[in-house]
Order: structure tokens, then C-alpha cells, then sequence
């Protein structure tokens, strides 16, 4: 029996499994623990099921002298040095496949939202802005036939292509081997530009000041990937200068963005609070496979879905 932390209480019933054959401690707070908790959590753990909102460093890793096994509740695992935790030979795992489709249906629904202005125009009828029926009022973008733009075309990106071809739009996409030029030739022609390509350090602001002079005035840029791979700084005086016609992120840096942030006062603007894979189903699908992962790393077996050592 090991002792296992969970850095925060999953939906569904997949952590009385790994309750079933190992001690385990649920971070129940509302809010995440911070580092330095979550630093004390793991010192004699051996088992780690963590959430994309806790930093596994090396520092983290080496506090933990007993961890054998990380499980990350998410596909991405940009929060969690894996250089270190292969020093260690402990191996992570995470969740792909499963929010899949769920996170593609939040990209659609964000690229609907920000074509036909929805936000926008829910707040004018609740606040008393719409006065009458207008001609001229709330003239969003045509989303059938139109082009998008995928960034990264993973599980998420072809299965937003999918959802693409029911609206009869023109697919463009670019892959990591990619070139400047490809990319550049996807934003010039898409009228919306949607980003899945992980966090790494070649897609740090890979949506910067440039990418974004090279989109359509009419475009939109949807971000349901990570907020690191949009320069904000940059999108928001894109925003505020008409370079682009909106965006909808799901991702910001940090997560909540405050109150004051200056992106927060950008024209044509969606934000969402990090919701792509929040449907029920899905939530509870990470969990089983998290739970599966944690299970699998204990037991000295290889993960069900186990992230390949760094080279
Ligand atoms: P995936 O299947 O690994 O797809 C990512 C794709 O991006 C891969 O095909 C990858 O190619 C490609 N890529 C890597 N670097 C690139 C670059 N510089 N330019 C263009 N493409 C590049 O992952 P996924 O399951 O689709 O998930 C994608 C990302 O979405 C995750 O990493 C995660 O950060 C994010 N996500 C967010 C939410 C949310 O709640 N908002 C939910 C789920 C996922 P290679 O395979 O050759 O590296």
C-alpha cells in the first residue's frame, strides 16, 4: 500500500479505486494548494495525482524523495519538468483522447460566440442595451464556408476539422515541422485562426505581434491550447487597434486573468475560465484514466498513458 496525494477531488467515483488499494489524501479545498503546500503534501508521498494548475519542478520532485509515480489530471504536461522525473526514472502520465471532443466543441462553440458577437449581444439585452430590432446592430462574420486555420493538428485540431466540415469551411493547417512560411500563409488566409498545438518552447508566443499583423483585419483568433502560446501584450493592441476582429480564449496567462488586466478592456473580446475538457463525461473519463495511470506507475507496469521520456 502506498501512500498516494490527489491535489484536488475529481468528479466521479475513480478515486475509491486507487482508495481500494492504496492510502490516499484528497486536497479538499476549494482553492488549489499552493506550491510550498503541495511541496509538503508530496515529502513522503509515493504516488502523485496532480491537476495542470500544480508546478512539478525538480525542486518539487527532489523534496519528494519516496515519489514513484505522477499522474497529471490533463492531455497537456507543460507543469511538470519530465527531465527531472525521468532523472528519477519515475514516470507521468496524463489524459489524452478522452477530452478530446469536448475541448473541440468548445472551440467551435467559441468560434460561433465570437463570429455572431453572443456575449456582446446577451449583455445588451440584459443590461437594457437593445432597443429595437436593427438592421445595422450586432453584424457578426458568416462562419458556413468560411476558412479557419488550425494550429497544430492533433486529436483536438482534427477533431475540430471535423466539426469544420459540417459548415462547409475550408481547412488549413499547420503541423510542428511546419516552416515560418506555412504558418504565415495560414494566417493571410483564414477567417478564423484556431491554436492546438501543446506548450513547448518552440510555441511560446507563437501567436506574437508578427502572426497577428499577418491575419485578416476581419479575422478571429480562437485559444483553447495554452494561454503561453499567445502573446497577450500583443493581441490586446491588436484588439484595441483593429487588427483582428475579436478573439475568444479559453486560456489566459495567468489563470484568472485580474480584473484590471489591460486584455480584460480589449474590444470583441471572449474569455472563458479554462473549460475545454469541463463536460461531465469527460471529466470523469480523465479521472478513470488518471486513476488507471497512477495504478499502472505503482504497480512497476507500464502506464495506459505513459509521456515518453524527454530524448
Ligand atoms: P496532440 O494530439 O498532441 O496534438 C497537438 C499537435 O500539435 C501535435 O500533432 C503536435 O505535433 C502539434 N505541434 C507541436 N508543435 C507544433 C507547432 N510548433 N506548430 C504546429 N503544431 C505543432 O494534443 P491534443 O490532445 O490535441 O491537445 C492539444 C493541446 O490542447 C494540449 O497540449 C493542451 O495544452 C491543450 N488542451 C487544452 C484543454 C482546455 O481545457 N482548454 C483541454 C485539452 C487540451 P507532434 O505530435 O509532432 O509534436
Amino acid at each position: 500500500m502506498a501512500r498516494c496525494f490527489v491535489s484536488r477531488q475529481l468528479p466521479g467515483s475513480a478515486l475509491d479505486r486507487l482508495a481500494e488499494q492504496h492510502e490516499v489524501e484528497v486536497w479538499a479545498q476549494e482553492l488549489p494548494p499552493t506550491y510550498a503546500e503541495l511541496t509538503e503534501h508530496v515529502e513522503d508521498a509515493e504516488g502523485l495525482l496532480s491537476m495542470l494548475t500544480d508546478r512539478v519542478d525538480a525542486e518539487l520532485i527532489e523534496a519528494a524523495p519516496k515519489l514513484r509515480a505522477i499522474s497529471n489530471y490533463a492531455v497537456g504536461y507543460d507543469n511538470i519538468d519530465l527531465a527531472a522525473a525521468a532523472a528519477r526514472r519515475i514516470p507521468v502520465g496524463n489524459t489524452p483522447g478522452v477530452l478530446t471532443d469536448a475541448t473541440a466543441d468548445l472551440a467551435f462553440a467559441l468560434l460561433m460566440a465570437a463570429a455572431r458577437k453572443l456575449t456582446e449581444a446577451d449583455a445588451a439585452v440584459r443590461e437594457g442595451g437593445w432597443q429595437t430590432w436593427e438592421p445595422g446592430s450586432y453584424l457578426g462574420a458568416d462562419v458556413y464556408g468560411a476558412t479557419l486555420g488550425i494550429i497544430g493538428f492533433g486529436r483536438i485540431g482534427r477533431a475540430l476539422a471535423e466539426r469544420a466540415d459540417g459548415f462547409s469551411m475550408r481547412v488549413l493547417h499547420t503541423t510542428r515541422d511546419s516552416t515560418h512560411e506555412d504558418l504565415d500563409d495560414l494566417l493571410e488566409q483564414s477567417d478564423f485562426v484556431s491554436v492546438h498545438a501543446p506548450l513547448t518552447p518552440e510555441t511560446h508566443h507563437l501567436i506574437g505581434a508578427h502572426a497577428l499583423a499577418k491575419m485578416k483585419t476581419s479575422a478571429i483568433l480562437i485559444n483553447t491550447a495554452r494561454g503561453e502560446l499567445v502573446d497577450q501584450q500583443a493581441l490586446t493592441r491588436a484588439l484595441e487597434d483593429g487588427l483582428i476582429a475579436g478573439a475568444a480564449l479559453d486560456v489566459t496567462v495567468p489563470e484568472p486573468l485580474p480584473a484590471d488586466d489591460p486584455l480584460l478592456q480589449a474590444p470583441n473580446l471572449i474569455v472563458t475560465p479554462h473549460i475545454g475538457s469541463a463536460t461531465r463525461t469527460a471529466r470523469e473519463r480523465m479521472a478513470e484514466l488518471a486513476v488507471d495511470n497512477l495504478l499502472a506507475g505503482l504497480d512497476g507496469q507500464p502506464m495506459p498513458n505513459q509521456v515518453p521520456a524527454p530524448a
